[in-house]
């Protein structure tokens, strides 16, 4: 079952969280393979997806924001889009657009800019947002200050929360066919600290053994083993102390907010002349959901209704197919 646990070592400036994304993980693949127009995603798409993922769950953990944490990879190579989403309840769904053919082991620079750098959107969209109210975005840059692209997102993000935060911080992040992942750990400044003004912190001697210990992590262990065994082999002499891990209907899990009602708002913003003009060609509208893949269709009657006052109303569920 997926999960995320936060924890802190007794008495040291050093926070983490470790997040496990099975089924929750298996069940979007699912959904994807299952759409007959796009197929399943190429073994390299569904990695870069699942790391996204799990690292805007531990970031999300991390900055406890009450709204939605998105990440998105808008580039020139075959991966067109990548969307993470993670919201404060931790319902997740991720979609990726590819436009072409894709090398089982394409590294991220390839997959998002055929070489280039490229570049992650972070945006936090607040729940109850106020009138005016703008989400906070901020850039990733997928490359290093000498322009070197990173390896993996991982790196990506790890240097962004350093440079953002300026606090060190170690993240490490995997994802195959059947599980996404991701550890976390992060230097706390201490009482006072945070409060010079200085940029970054001193040194302190029990985050950078925390951290060399974190950065040893494989890919291979972090998607093998249980967060509990991953926390015990790589801190068995550490005193740590793991929060309650939040699973099942309070963990992260699956979920879609998309609607019949969203969809007719997307319709009514064509307009009614390219709503008439689709249905006139295919006899009915029909939208797919790119994240969960639920179809809605609007036959002619529905399609005239939307643009009409009584159609302005929530439609009843049972027209959800
Ligand atoms: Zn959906």
């Amino acid at each position: 079952m997926s999960e995320l646990q936060r924890f802190l070592f007794d008495g040291l400036p050093v926070r983490g969280a470790i997040v496990r994304l099975d089924d929750a993980w298996r069940e979007l693949l699912a959904r994807r393979a299952a759409n007959t127009e796009t197929g399943a995603y190429p073994a390299a798409v569904a990695r870069l997806l699942g790391e996204m993922l799990a690292g805007a769950v531990l970031m999300h953990a991390h900055v406890k924001y009450d709204g939605t944490l998105i990440l998105q990879i808008a580039g020139d190579g075959p991966v067109r889009l990548a969307v993470a989403q993670v919201d404060s309840s931790l319902q997740l769904r991720a979609t990726a657009s590819v436009t072409a053919p894709v090398a089982e082991d394409a590294p991220l620079a390839e997959l998002v800019n055929g070489g280039g750098a490229g570049r992650c959107a972070i945006t936090l969209d607040p729940r109850q947002r106020t009138p005016g109210q703008q989400p906070y975005q901020g850039i990733v840059a997928l490359a290093d200050d000498a322009g070197q692209a990173f390896a993996d997102l991982g790196q990506g993000l790890q240097h962004y929360m350093q440079r953002s935060e300026q606090l060190p911080t170690v993240l490490v992040l995997a994802a195959n066919q059947e599980v996404a992942a991701g550890l976390l750990v992060q230097r706390m400044p201490l009482s006072g600290e945070g409060n010079l003004g200085e940029g970054e912190l001193p040194p302190d001697l029990d985050f950078e053994r925390i951290a060399t210990l974190a950065a040893s992590l494989s890919r291979e262990e972090l998607l093998t083993l249980a967060p509990a065994e991953v926390l015990r082999r790589l801190f068995w002499q550490e005193r740590l102390m793991g929060f309650a891990p939040l699973t099942g209907a309070e963990g992260p899990r699956f979920a879609c907010t998309c609607s019949r009602e969203r969809v007719a708002e997307m319709l009514r913003g064509l307009g009614e002349d390219e709503v008439s003009s689709i249905v006139q060609e295919r006899g009915e509208v029909e939208v797919g959901c790119e994240y969960c893949g639920r179809q809605y269709r609007f036959d002619a009657i529905d399609a005239q209704q939307l643009f009409t006052a009584a159609g302005k109303q929530p439609p009843p569920p049972s027209r959800v197919q």
